[in-house]
């Protein structure tokens, strides 16, 4: 059974992040614009990190700037480590610390294996793991030295790392994005046993399938929508809300005992649908 959309979804009553300020990586479109907005409905002042379209960061700049938080729109690529520090080192002098990173910039450059260029290899583990590894060192070198704020946080600080389902399943002609975002879990998770007894919280979201420019080609027609819902339970495919309000619960207090865990945001796709009827 198909459902539509956004059937049933409330917007969140309170402002669970309030006076918290939070990065979002990759934050121009599709799910990292979606939880730039939804921190900010959510009570926090957002950077809204992109990599080149300008635009339409401002443009989500502006709709958080419609809550009445504070936001503005930076330029860096994660996988530059100068780039990297000089975003949180413009974020200390803007709004003085930072309390919740979203790691989740991330891009794919699909090839069968025999057609893989190294290039091609690189470049997607350097966004997807190397740029997540830079952007959570620096965050957490600024929650180890505030420390927690009480008032602001049970927690030092957050960090959510974007992975994806295909940081378990495996995905033919995608080996360099399933290897970056199993590399993701386990860093993800090692860090959250190294930093959990200075109060840091790293947890993870694992979309499925979602709308979103990345995988235009899997959802566009008729025909790839429909064989697509043959790999979600659930019966539909996700919007990038649906991610949006993972992140933000996870970044909120409400979650505060949640550390070092994947939450799966696919509809059942990671219940592996084509064994329901035997196998
Ligand atoms: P998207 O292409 O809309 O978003 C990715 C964003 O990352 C873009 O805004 C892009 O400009 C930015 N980006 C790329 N390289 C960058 C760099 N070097 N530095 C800074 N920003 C950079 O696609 P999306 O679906 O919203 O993807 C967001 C995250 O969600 C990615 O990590 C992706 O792997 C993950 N994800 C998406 C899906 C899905 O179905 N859409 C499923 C699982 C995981």
């Amino acid at each position: 059974m198909t459902q539509p959309a956004d059937a049933g979804r409330q917007r969140m009553p309170l402002p669970l992040l309030r006076g918290q300020k939070a990065l979002v990586t990759g934050a121009g479109s599709g799910i990292g614009r979606a939880t730039a907005v939804e921190l900010g409905r959510a009570g926090a002042d957002v950077v809204v990190n992109y990599s080149s379209a300008r635009e339409a960061a401002e443009e989500v700049v502006r709709e958080i700037e419609s809550f009445g938080v504070r936001a503005y729109a930076h330029r860096a690529d994660v996988s530059r480590e100068d780039q990297v520090v000089g975003m949180f080192a413009r974020m200390a002098e803007e709004f003085g610390t930072v309390d919740v990173l979203v790691a989740n910039a991330g891009l794919q450059q699909d090839a069968a294996v025999t057609e893989m260029t190294l290039d091609r290899w690189n470049r997607v583990l350097d966004v997807n793991l190397t740029g997540q590894f830079l952007c959570a060192r620096e965050a957490v070198k600024e929650f180890d030295r505030r420390g927690v704020v009480p008032e602001v946080s049970r927690a030092a600080g957050k960090i959510i790392c974007m992975s994806s389902v295909h940081q378990i399943i495996p995905w033919a002609g995608h080996a360099n994005y399933a290897a970056s975002k199993g590399g993701v879990l386990m860093m993800m998770r090692t860090l959250a046993q190294e930093c959990a007894p200075r109060g840091i919280r790293v947890n993870a979201v694992a979309p499925g399938a979602i709308r979103t420019p990345i995988n235009t080609e899997a959802w566009n027609t008729p025909q790839a929508e429909a064989g697509l819902l043959g790999l979600i339970p659930y019966g539909r495919v996700g919007d990038p809300a649906d991610v949006a309000a993972a992140v933000t619960l996870l970044a909120s207090d409400l979650m505060d005992y949640v550390v070092g865990t994947t939450i799966y945001v696919d509809g059942g796709m990671t219940l592996y649908p084509g064994f329901a009827a035997g196998g």
